[in-house]
C-alpha cells in the first residue's frame, strides 16, 4: 500500500503532475525521478529528461488524508509556479531547505553525464 512517506508513493505524485518534459514533450517515467530529500511533508525530487536532458527541480507537498501538491520550476528561480494551494510557510520551507541544500545540489547537477 502507497502512503505519505513512502518513495514510490511520492515519485507517482510527482508523475501524474509533471507528466513530462515542458521542453520537448517527453513522457518522464520512475527512472527520470530521483527523490534529493524532505523536510518533513515537503519533498523534493529531481527530473531529468531522457530526450533533451534537462533538469528541473519538484517540490512536492505530501499530507496525510489531503490532496498531494506539487511545486514545480523552482530551478528557474523566481518564476516559482505552484499548482495548488500552498501557504506562504511552504515557500518559505522550500526557500529555506535549498539555501541549505546549495553545495550539494550543485554537484548533484554537475554529476549526471
Ligand atoms: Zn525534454
Amino acid at each position: 500500500m502507497s502512503t505519505a512517506g513512502d518513495e514510490k508513493y511520492i515519485k507517482e505524485v510527482v508523475l501524474s503532475t509533471v507528466e513530462k518534459c515542458g521542453a520537448c514533450g517527453r513522457a518522464y517515467s520512475f527512472d527520470n525521478v530521483t527523490i534529493l530529500g524532505h523536510e518533513e511533508e515537503l519533498w523534493f525530487l529531481m527530473v531529468v529528461c531522457d530526450g533533451c536532458n534537462i533538469r528541473g527541480l519538484i517540490a512536492a507537498l505530501i499530507k496525510e488524508h489531503k490532496r498531494p501538491q506539487v511545486i514545480t520550476d523552482l530551478i528557474e528561480g523566481e518564476s516559482v509556479k505552484f499548482a495548488g494551494k500552498v501557504t506562504t510557510d511552504d515557500v518559505a520551507a522550500v526557500r529555506d531547505f535549498l539555501n541549505d541544500f546549495d553545495g550539494d545540489f550543485a554537484s548533484l547537477f554537475g554529476k549526471r553525464e
